[in-house]
């Protein structure tokens, strides 16, 4: 039981930067255990073509599952390819990205197997024979710990909590084959509609400049969009409070009932700090707060705060970025 599989989520037949950070954690655990890594792509014909690339992040072989019913992405099948692959293996974990497809696939697939899944993790450690992770529970009030000895365990790690690090290896193909025909499988899904795809993804984007009811008017995230764009690599997210108000797109909203996001930087503008979007966010590496009341509670969670009115601070603030980036 040395060997890591991990889940290599792929998007438009691509896989996703979870997919890497995915990878470079199960290396990272890999090499604790002393076994391989063994990477799963699966999708339609074509897909086999990115092994490549998780092999350079550490995955020692890709097992290639191509088929026609797996163009779309399908729950009950995947959940099934992937506890075959778990019982045919010698495997102390299996690894997840706990995005909206491994939140899906990690229970199921442990259910299968009727073995141990830890959902969320943000860090994992092996001491002795049990594999110790991390878990912020009751919306990010405690960080659990959790020590999981039974083999395999299941685990779906937070987007952003790990680094995509390079870590070269063979990343030799193996095909495999699902254990049913996808297409019998009682989920059919017959389209997948992607968002906006030229908008950067919150999972995936290194920073992100999200906004609140402080903004005052839907108008206004022009200052944050235009913050965004000084960065250059950061997507744009919001509160509920804004989002019920229709002033974003719901798949915007970053909290408890919305994404869970760990960014390099986290720029919160006009955000209050409840509770619900702090378990959205606290993970987030670097946390810049901009509120006018020095009491908000989100500058307990900041790491650099600035008292002051949205209206001055942003425009000075994406001037300088602007300024900064250019010299
Ligand atoms: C079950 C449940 C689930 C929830 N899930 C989520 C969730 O997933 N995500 C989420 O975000 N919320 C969630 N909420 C809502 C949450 O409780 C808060 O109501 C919401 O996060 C507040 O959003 P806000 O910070 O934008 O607004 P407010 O709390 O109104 O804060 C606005 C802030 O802007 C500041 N401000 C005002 N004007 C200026 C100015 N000119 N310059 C600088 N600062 C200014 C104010 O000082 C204030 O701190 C949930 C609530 C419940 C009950």
């Amino acid at each position: 039981m040395t060997h890591i599989l991990v889940f290599a989520e792929t998007r438009g037949g691509a896989p996703r930067k979870v997919a890497f950070e995915a990878v470079s954690a199960a290396r990272q655990l890999a090499d604790q255990t002393g076994g391989e890594v063994h990477a799963v792509l699966a999708g339609s014909a074509g897909v086999g073509a990115h092994a490549a690339a998780l092999g350079e992040h550490g995955a020692d072989v890709v097992r290639v599952c191509e088929h026609d019913g797996l163009a779309h992405y399908n729950g009950d099948a995947v959940a099934a390819l992937m506890a075959q692959l778990t019982q045919g293996g010698s495997y102390r974990a299996v690894f997840f990205s706990a995005s909206a497809q491994g939140k899906d696939l990690a229970p199921r697939t442990a259910a299968k197997l009727r073995t141990t899944l830890a959902g969320d993790i943000t860090s994992f450690v092996l001491e002795g024979d049990a594999l110790v992770v991390t878990h912020p529970g009751y919306t990010g009030k405690v960080i659990q710990t959790l020590r999981l000895t039974g083999s395999p365990a299941i685990v779906s790690l937070r987007p952003g909590a790990a680094m995509v690090a390079k870590s070269p290896k063979a990343g030799r193909v193996e095909a495999v084959a699902p254990p049913a025909d996808p297409a019998s499988s009682r989920v059919v899904t017959t389209e997948t509609v992607l968002g906006d795809t030229k908008k950067l993804d919150l999972g995936e984007a290194p920073v992100i400049v999200s906004g609140g009811r402080g903004l005052k008017a839907a108008e206004h995230f022009a200052l944050v969009e235009a913050l965004a764009a000084a960065f250059g690599n950061a997507a744009v997210g919001a509160t509920r409070a804004v989002t019920d108000e229709g002033w974003r797109p719901h798949s915007d909203q970053i909290g408890q009932t919305g994404r869970l996001v760990s960014p390099d930087l986290y720029v919160a503008v006009g955000i209050s700090g409840a509770i619900q979007h702090l378990a959205g966010m606290r993970t987030s590496r670097c946390i810049v707060a901009i509120n006018k009341d020095k009491e908000a509670p989100i500058f307990k969670v900041a790491d650099y705060g600035i008292v002051g009115d949205v209206f001055e601070v942003v425009p000075a603030l994406t001037a300088a970025i602007a300024a900064a980036k250019k010299s």
